[in-house]
């Protein structure tokens, strides 16, 4: 394969080739995709960068893929995973951290130390780059809450920091959603000192809450839609009748109406489709047009 030879000519990190989406989304569906560079370090992911743009190369960055739908037909791109930039510094208040860095490994380690604000996190399986990408919260609170700066690379490869307010950060969006040629390259957050304790104690709280009212015994990607001001998306699905509703082996939640399970061997194109049908069906009754949270890869 012409481009797998020319990426590894580059020598920016890892290759893989032919990868199973499966692998490497929470969902556990998809098809394959041509390859997987981890490079190995900002350099690497210019030269990569500048490679896949001037050869009009389809590409895109991978987090932990737990907020997306890959589609059963090949991905005829690269994914690129930041797994290098995975670098920690905590200094007083103010922590830097890598996008390649996992959020939930991150929320449970600061907790640790008795930093507080990061409590929310601990049950997004995310990085910290798909974190300030999706604006990833829960407990009315979000990474624009806690994010200071973050170091992006611009669409013409310079490497420039971003404060809060340039990163436009709303429910479950950012600046980074309306341009998607900036990457994140680092974030740094600002936290609280607390009682470690007293931390601990509400992060063990919230995983029991989760663990009875959401499907985590199945691959899923968290919820499947934004919630409409004033309302809950899972209220308006279970009231159209679409608890325990499948296509294939993706269903709607028994336990949480706004998730969408993989019940084995479910595949993305059903899971778009069953997702398209709910949106369509809560607009046909309620007239509310449901904004979906995840994202479909064609
Ligand atoms: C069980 C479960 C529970 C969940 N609970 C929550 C929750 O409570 N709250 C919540 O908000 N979400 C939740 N999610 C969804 C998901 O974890 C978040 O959206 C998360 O932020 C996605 O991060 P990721 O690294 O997996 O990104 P991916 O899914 O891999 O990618 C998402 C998007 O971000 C882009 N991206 C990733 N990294 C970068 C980067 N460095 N620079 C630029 N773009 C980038 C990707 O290209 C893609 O467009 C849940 C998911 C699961 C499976």
């Amino acid at each position: 394969m012409e481009i797998l030879k020319d990426i590894r000519d580059l020598n920016v990190g890892e290759i893989l080739e032919d990868i199973d989406m499966r692998e490497y989304t929470t969902y556990r569906a998809g098809g394959h995709a041509l390859g997987l560079v981890y490079p190995k370090d900002v350099e690497g992911l210019i030269v990569l960068l500048k490679y896949l743009r001037e050869n009009n190369i389809k590409h895109k960055i991978l987090g932990k893929g737990s907020n997306l739908i890959f589609s059963d037909e090949k991905y005829e791109g690269i994914l690129i995973k930041l797994d290098a930039l995975d670098e920690l510094e905590v200094k007083g208040r103010e922590i830097r951290v890598g996008a390649g860095y996992p959020l939930i490994k991150l929320a449970v380690r600061l907790s640790r130390l008795g930093y507080t604000g990061l409590e929310f996190a601990t049950g997004i399986p995310g990085t910290v780059g798909g974190a300030v990408y999706m604006n990833a919260g829960a407990y009315k609170s979000d990474m624009g809450y806690i994010v200071k700066s973050v170091k992006v690379l611009t669409p013409r490869y310079r490497v420039v920091e971003m404060t809060n307010y340039d990163m436009h950060f709303h429910y479950r969006s950012s600046f980074l959603q309306q341009n998607p040629d900036y990457i994140c390259l680092e974030a740094t957050l600002i936290l609280q000192k607390g009682d470690p304790d007293e931390i601990m104690q509400l992060i063990d709280d919230r995983k029991r809450r989760r663990l009875e009212t959401q499907p985590l015994e199945y691959p899923s990607a968290g919820s499947v839609f934004r919630n409409p001001e004033g309302d809950y998306a899972g209220r308006l699905i279970e009231e159209c009748g679409y608890k325990g509703y499948s296509i294939g082996d993706a269903e709607v939640s028994t336990k949480h109406a706004n998730f969408v399970i993989n019940k084995g061997n479910a595949n993305g194109n059903d899971i778009k489709k069953l997702i398209l049908e709910i949106q369509s069906k809560v607009k046909e009754k309620y007239g509310i047009e449901l904004k979906i949270e995840q994202e479909f890869v064609e």
